[in-house]
């Protein structure tokens, strides 16, 4: 095998995700290097106190308060210490040397995205920032690369977790704004000063990158349109919910009819795009009304590609950090490849597991007879086999004179392997109390 390079890397920033991606650098740097085609050297962490506790333990050499220096001499630079300044001059500093630069800071890129570019094209250096938006979910490049040859017509998304975490409280426990804010401070979903969240700010910083890639131009927060959601009461909850919806507040891009449009052309001269942050009732029935929690998605709608959806953790350590690996790797074979990186690699040599081998969640619906302790008898026969019942709900069927015509039983799985549950199906078929096993279906996301 040829000898890999070298590059070396430098990381602005050891908190919640930087910590996180020190550790992926160090521990997993075999793995990086087969990725990226070269090796990823750690070369030097910039923090402004040496001396804070760190969530994982990293070597003490590595630490430094000048990151000036530091980013002069690096190959790719990685921006996590947020705020504008200093990171915008030491983004600037590394790309005017040639580095790469890797950032999570979406209040940067919203604010002052165009000058970044600019020097990034200028470098001839690639700049991303995948981690901005949406956390660990891949959205920029998807749009940015796979849709490319498309046109998107509008961008929903959740882009905040708090936010979604407290309007799904009050949805759920008919709770009022404060209380469920304080019960996303108390669970470590909110901040003390929760602010640029619940006013929408963070999530109109997203609005302006998401709109900026949906629609090849350069919008910033000046063009976001932002309401937050301190004002969404109980009573507009319960109003929602009584009509078949659900509040969520969404990060809204999207083209405005066109006036004139010319098909084919770049600018599609006469159309407006609407950027926007406000609470929103979706049907109850709609993709995004299902994201609980504080979780994220973003709903895309393309000419061609039609209804798209991508969901997952919009924040948190060890998910964003996933998301400034991916870029980082990306970043570091257009270096290797003097261009565009490799669209995938066949580094990883795993074989192909059988179905039996599979582990999932299952629905198993049974026609039982209607005796004292058969529920008993079926959850005994499950335990058995180590399949864990996760639901099991009875319906009874009566006829018109109120005789029971027959007993249907609904369970549904913990996680179990497909091989115990065929041999747990099995044994359930021979029970004296099993008329017949109506249905088994594989059950994801739950
Ligand atoms: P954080 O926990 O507050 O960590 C910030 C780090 O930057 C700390 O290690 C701090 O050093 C260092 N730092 C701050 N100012 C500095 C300065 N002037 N000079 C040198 N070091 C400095 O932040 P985070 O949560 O990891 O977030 C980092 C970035 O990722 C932000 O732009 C954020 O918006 C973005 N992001 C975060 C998340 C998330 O879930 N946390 C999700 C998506 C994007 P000390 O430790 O010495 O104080």
């Amino acid at each position: 095998m040829t000898e890999l390079r070298t590059l070396k890397v430098a990381l602005l920033g050891c908190g919640n995700v930087g910590a996180q991606v020190a550790r992926i650098l160090l521990d997993d740097a075999d793995m990086l290097a087969s990725r990226a085609g070269a090796r990823l050297e750690l070369v030097g962490i910039a923090v402004r106190n040496l001396d804070a506790p760190r969530e994982v333990e990293l070597p003490h050499a590595l630490f430094t308060t000048d990151a000036e220096t530091l980013v002069k001499d690096a190959d790719l630079v990685i921006e996590l210490m947020g705020g504008i300044e200093p990171a915008r001059t030491l983004i600037l500093t590394a790309m005017r040397n040639g580095a790469c630069v890797v950032t999570g800071n979406k209040a940067l890129v919203a604010k002052d995205g165009p000058t970044l570019h600019e020097e990034a094209d200028k470098a001839g250096v690639q700049l991303s920032y995948e981690a901005a938006v949406a956390g660990a979910i891949p959205i920029l490049r998807p749009i940015r690369d796979s849709l490319s040859g498309d046109r998107i017509t509008r961008v929903l998304g959740i882009v905040n977790g708090t936010t979604n975490f407290i309007l799904d409280q009050m949805d759920s426990t008919g709770a009022q704004f404060a209380d469920a804010l304080a019960e996303a401070q108390r669970l470590g979903y909110a901040e003390a000063d929760p602010t640029a969240d619940v006013e929408g700010y963070d999530a109109a910083s997203k609005a302006a990158i998401l709109a900026s890639l949906s629609f090849h131009t350069r919008f910033s927060l000046d063009d976001v349109y932002c309401e937050g959601i301190s004002s969404v009461t109980a009573a507009d909850i319960a109003a929602a919910k009584d009509a078949g919806f659900v509040i969520k507040l969404l990060a809204i891009a999207e083209k405005l009819p066109a006036a004139g449009r010319e098909t084919g052309t770049e600018t599609d001269a006469g159309t407006g795009v609407s950027v926007r942050v406000h609470p929103t009732l979706l049907p109850r029935e709609h993709p995004l009304a299902a994201v609980r929690g504080a979780f994220n998605a973003v709903f895309i709608e393309a000419e061609n590609a039609g209804e798209l959806m991508f969901y997952g953790q919009g924040a948190g350590g060890k998910p964003t950090a996933s998301a400034v690996m991916g870029d980082l790797i990306s970043a570091a074979r257009s270096i290797v490849l003097g261009g565009p990186g490799r669209a995938e690699t066949t580094t990883g040599q795993v074989s192909a597991l059988p179905i039996t081998a599979a582990v999932t969640s299952y629905y198993i619906g049974l026609d039982v007879a209607d005796q004292p302790g058969v529920l008993a008898k079926i959850a005994r026969l499950f335990a058995e086999h180590g399949v864990s019942i996760e639901i099991m709900r009875q319906t009874i069927h009566r006829d018109a004179d109120s005789t029971i015509e027959s007993a249907e039983l609904r369970i549904v799985t913990h996680r179990a392997s497909e091989a115990a549950l065929a041999a747990t199906v099995e044994a359930v078929k021979s029970l004296d109390v099993i008329n017949s096993v109506t249905s088994v279906l594989r059950v994801e996301g739950v």
